[in-house]
């Protein structure tokens, strides 16, 4: 059994991660997506809110579900018993910084294998920032978030 993690900060999720969940979910039997709690970064959504936005939009994959979870990524991945981080590639200036990550993580857990999955070309230029940066002057975010994230990042910037 092939269990894998997909770990981010989804804030909030995108259809771009959405695109690399469901490549995911065809590719290994069980798909864990870890919202990772990052100190240093402070997020437009609490921790319950991407959590609450992720289990909305993945209810239609049988194998994929989402937790919480902070440290390092690789003992996350441990406790979890998934010996496989998938990461999603948009361009190659996502490219450094993945292969950082990705060396970085080899060299403190061997076992666990780091797999890229490639972004549609339509979502190559899409981050939860961009989606947030439209979201707060009020333009129109349908193509690039759930309707129900959509929702949320309204209430998030009315007024
Ligand atoms: P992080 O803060 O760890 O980069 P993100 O939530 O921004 O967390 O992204 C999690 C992963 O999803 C990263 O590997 C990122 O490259 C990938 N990702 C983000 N947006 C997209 C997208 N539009 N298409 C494909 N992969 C994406």
């Amino acid at each position: 059994m092939q269990r894998a993690v997909y770990p981010g900060s989804f804030d909030p999720i995108t259809y771009g991660h959405l695109d690399i969940i469901r490549r995911a979910s065809e590719v290994f039997d069980e798909v864990i997506v870890l919202i990772m709690n990052n100190d240093e970064k402070k997020g437009t959504f609490d921790m319950q809110e991407r959590l609450d936005m992720v289990e909305n939009v993945i209810r239609d994959f049988d194998n994929v579900s989402v937790t919480i979870g902070d440290g390092l990524t690789v003992e996350m991945a441990r406790k979890l018993g998934a010996n496989i981080l998938i990461r999603g590639i948009r361009a190659v200036t996502d490219y450094e910084y993945e292969m950082q990550l990705a060396t970085a993580n080899m060299i403190l857990a061997d076992e666990v294998h780091t797999v890229f999955l490639v972004a549609k070309p339509e979502y190559s230029f899409l981050s939860s920032s961009t989606a947030k940066s439209i979201a707060k002057c009020h333009g129109d975010i349908r193509a690039f978030v759930p309707e129900y994230v959509e929702q949320k990042l309204k209430e998030k910037y009315r007024g």
